[in-house]
């Protein structure tokens, strides 16, 4: 397993990437809005795992409720794994409580599905799998 990426939430992107990106000096190699998530995001490298930056495309999505709970910040922590199923399976004999049984297609094409904070100690947590065969563009990364 990998550190795949750290989602954080922020109520503008471009407000954000004044931090990330002009001052701190990251790239953004990724941006997409992923609609069924209802939310938008930029992938900045850090290494091989990166910052993803959320702003919530309407006031109902998920993001958009976090930023009215908690505000801006860590929003989750993505793992990498090779099998998700095989993963969410081990998870679920384990007591694991999950918000997603069921893995769904996340930015890029991956496969990702989310446990929920309540099994980790707080920290909502993300699963992670890359499209066989997908475009990517973190740097020396080597597809399985
Ligand atoms: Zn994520």
């Amino acid at each position: 397993m990998k550190i795949e990426h750290i989602g954080i939430a922020t109520p503008k992107i471009e407000d954000a990437l004044a931090f990330w990106r002009d001052a701190l000096g990251l790239t953004v190699v990724h941006t997409e809005e992923v609609a069924e998530q209802g939310v938008r995001v930029a992938m900045l490298p850090v290494g091989e795992p990166r910052v993803e930056l959320l702003e919530p495309t309407h006031a109902g999505s998920p993001v958009a409720k976090f930023l009215e709970k908690r505000g801006a910040g860590i929003h989750h922590i993505a793992v990498r794994v090779d099998d998700i199923r095989a993963s969410l399976a081990r998870l679920k004999r384990q007591g694991a409580r999950l918000i997603d049984e069921e893995p769904r297609v996340g930015a890029e094409g991956c496969l990702v599905a989310f446990v929920h904070p309540s099994a980790s100690g707080g920290v909502l947590l993300e699963l992670v799998e890359h499209a066989h065969g997908s475009q990517q563009a973190v740097n020396g990364e080597k597809k399985s």
